[in-house]
């Protein structure tokens, strides 16, 4: 049946005895397990879940690190038809309260290290709680069962439900890189059709790979790209709970990882991890997206690990992979690939809000989505919903072009354009240019409101370890390269940027501290 949970039943089928998931620098029983005992371990939470009322369709939110206690609920919740809500691991107690409240949880699920905020919020918004990793020791710590004690009595279930595709399986509150976060809804067809029609194939994933998972497992690039395409080929997954560049070297050195797949600062972070002489693994290919990958950091990093770095684009309400530079095919550097199979693109006027007017080859304007991998909506917002998807085309508030080759290349966010004195500064250009300077390890550009300019162009930079420049020699920098409206007037050198919780730069933190700032 076409059911997110049947990517891991199928895979205890094939391949029983394969390891699916390694849980890094652990020792014990709960640090690996075969696709069996994972899917064995996941039907008896499935029966817990049932026995404490979660019926199909019910939302079970879940505040779980990157371990294997992850996919056992995670495939839990689908396999029974309830609707899964992983939260940010970052999240305070005031917006976890509200995911819980606006997704009307019925029952969440709280990780041992966010018990102190999370316990809080679901007693605040009144959710049933069950705590995991919770050493028995510890339990007096939470007043709430440990799931661990629960499986032990409980009945698994048999198979997972029989799903109607478009019934929804998750439900994904986008990072807030930009606002409030809202739930985005994923059905089990766009999830299960994003693997099977697009990233098997593209990923070139196989049975012998082994896979480090990075990524936070609660946003859609980790579940789709790492866990659901890596469980689909019975290829085996490291995972790590706190990303750390060292720590994630020496895990997938360790392990023999094959392929690495992440967002652009974890790129850096491990850069500045072998400079610091952590061991190197070897690597057949690796995947960026989910932020731009400056070409001084891929070319770095295809010369220090030897890998190709292939990167794609994609959002939480596209499941999320709208396109990808194929894997084996030579990469075009600077460029997002070409739109996966199903999935249709073009540029969009972004100056017309309530309709989709095409523009020509070639111009700039906003790249538009239309395909299976499209959600159904943000959950009880439907204005929002209407303002994303028109005529059935999703706006991905990215600026874009197009080539005749249907490369598509992303010049930037729209809300993160710079307007000074009138001229539009893409923001992802200027970083590239910085990134060039051999001093710095990464660059964040962003605009901060100026009485006179409209809008002021600000940097804020990080210096690799031991290196050592000025912010004047910085701007005289950049000055030199581009063209002289949009070097950064102010540049802020600093010991790290502010970072979303899925391992994004935070560009309206930045310009909420700088705009504080006298310019
Ligand atoms: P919010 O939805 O609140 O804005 P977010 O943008 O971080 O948060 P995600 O769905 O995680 O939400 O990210 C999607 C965005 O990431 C895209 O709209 C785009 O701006 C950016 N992105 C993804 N891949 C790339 C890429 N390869 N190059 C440039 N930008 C990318």
């Amino acid at each position: 049946t076409i059911s997110v949970a049947t990517i891991l039943a199928e895979a205890a089928h094939r391949y029983p005895d394969k390891t699916a998931v390694i849980w890094a620098g652990q020792t014990g029983p709960q640090s690996r397990a075969t696709y069996r005992e994972l899917w064995d371990d996941a039907r008896r939470i499935a029966g817990v879940l049932r026995a404490r009322g979660v019926q199909r369709g019910d939302r079970v939110a879940m505040l779980v690190p990157n371990v294997p206690d992850f996919p056992r609920v995670y495939y839990a919740v689908l396999a029974i038809g309830a609707v899964a809500v992983p939260i940010h691991l970052l999240f305070k107690k005031d917006e976890i309260a509200h995911v819980l409240r606006d997704s009307g949880a019925k029952l969440v699920i709280i990780g041992a290290p966010s018990l102190g905020e999370a316990l809080p919020a679901a007693m605040e918004a009144g959710v049933d709680a069950v705590s995991v990793l919770l050493p028995e020791a510890a339990k007096d710590l939470a007043p709430i069962p440990r799931l661990e004690a629960l499986m032990a009595e409980a009945e698994p279930i048999v198979r997972q439900e029989a799903m109607n595709p478009l019934e929804p399986a998750t439900l994904l509150y986008t990072s807030g890189t930009t606002g409030t976060p809202k739930g985005a809804i994923g059905s089990h067809f766009s999830l299960v059709e994003q693997v099977h029609v697009s990233l098997i194939d593209l990923f070139d994933m196989g049975h012998d790979d082994v896979v480090f998972g990075g990524l936070p497992l609660f946003h859609t690039f980790g579940q789709t790209c790492v866990l659901n395409t890596a469980f689909r080929k019975g290829a085996t997954v490291v995972m790590l709970p706190k990303f750390d560049p060292v720590g994630a070297l020496t895990a997938m050195a360790e392990h023999g990882a094959t392929v690495f797949t992440a967002v652009p600062t974890m790129y850096v972070g491990l850069l500045a991890g072998a400079r610091a002489g952590a061991p190197k693994p070897k690597l057949r290919y690796a995947v960026s997206g989910g932020a731009p990958l400056p070409l001084a950091v891929l070319e770095d990093f295809s010369e220090t690990f030897g890998a190709t770095v292939y990167e794609g684009y994609g959002l939480t309400e596209t499941s999320p992979v709208v396109s990808f530079n194929p894997i084996g095919q030579p990469i075009r550097p600077g460029t997002i690939g070409v739109p996966i199979w199903g999935v249709d693109v073009l540029i969009a006027d972004a100056d017309v809000d309530d309709r989709i007017v095409e523009l020509p080859r070639g111009e700039l304007g906003e790249l538009v989505v239309r395909g299976h991998d499209l959600f159904k909506g943000y959950l009880g917002k439907p204005e929002a919903t209407a303002a994303a998807v028109v005529d059935g085309w999703f706006r991905t508030g990215d600026l874009a072009t197009m080539g005749e080759d249907d490369y598509l290349t992303i010049v930037d966010r729209k809300k993160d354009m710079i307007l000074r004195n009138g001229y539009n500064v893409y923001p992802t250009e200027v970083e590239g240019v910085i990134m060039r300077h051999p001093a710095v390890q990464a660059a964040a550009v962003f605009g901060t409101p100026h009485a006179k300019h409209g809008q002021e162009i600000e940097a804020a930079v990080v210096l690799k370890e031991g290196q050592q420049t000025t912010e004047d020699e910085l701007r005289e920098f950049v000055k030199a390269k581009i063209a002289a409206y949009k070097f950064p007037r102010v540049v802020h050198l600093v010991d790290e940027l502010p970072l979303g919780p899925s391992g994004k730069v935070l560009k309206r933190e930045l310009t909420r501290v700088w705009s504080e700032d006298p310019v």
